[in-house]
């Protein structure tokens, strides 16, 4: 059976790997946008969903393929769901994961524990087409809470400073498998294949 082709509208060689293997059994070839000379789409919008969307519509746009997309990033109640889309560059556009996470705890000094609850989201969206009306949304969502000084030296952005209530530790002391398991980026990719192979069997 010739795998189908599906854009991927990311750069990040993680991400492309780990949809790859992951969808490879389901007869989907994963091919990243800059391999098929797609530009990186501008994320004008405010929420996860719309960003997605918009990444996912362009990619497919042109290519005349599939495509999946995904948006993540922090929102800490106490910010009103700040720093959100703007997670990579809260402390500036050039802003290194130290910067932002600075930025965060300079912003939180004064919240006390109780209220330093967040959430880590991740939205991936599949469209068939770049004008596909229905498009498939799952989203994943992270609880935990702010530390006030990071901890732990595993994963990435937000991870050292990302309390994990189930795990008592912050998510950058987590193995990778761990990590996987529990967060938002795991529980969204594990909704979009259950809705994958429910849509194969019918
Ligand atoms: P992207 O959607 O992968 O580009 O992620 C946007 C930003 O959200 C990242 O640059 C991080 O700052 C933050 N972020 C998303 N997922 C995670 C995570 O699993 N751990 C820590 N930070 C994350």
């Amino acid at each position: 059976m010739t795998p189908q082709e599906w854009v991927l509208a990311s750069n990040n060689e993680g991400k492309i790997r780990e949809l790859g293997e992951l969808l490879a059994p389901l007869g989907l070839k994963i091919s990243s946008q800059k391999s098929l000379g797609v530009s990186e789409a501008e994320e004008p919008a405010v929420t996860f969903v719309e960003n997605a969307i918009i990444k996912a519509r362009h990619a497919s746009a042109h290519t005349g393929l599939p495509a999946l997309a995904d948006d993540s990033g922090l929102a800490v109640d106490a910010l009103q769901g700040a720093p959100g889309v703007r997670s990579a560059r809260f402390a500036g556009l050039q802003a290194t994961d130290q910067d932002n996470i600075d930025h965060l705890l300079t912003l939180l000094a004064d919240v006390p524990e109780a209220q330093r609850s967040a959430q880590f989201h991740c939205v991936l969206v599949f469209l068939r087409h770049a004008a596909d009306p229905t498009p498939l949304i799952c989203h994943g969502i992270w609880e935990g809470r702010i530390l006030e000084a990071p901890r732990g030296t595993d994963g990435f952005g937000y991870d050292p400073v990302f309390w994990v209530p189930e795990k008592q530790c912050a998510a950058a002391e987590l193995s990778r498998s761990e990590k996987s398991r529990l967060s938002h980026r795991g529980k969204a990719l594990k909704g979009l294949l259950e809705t994958l192979k429910l849509r194969q069997a019918q």
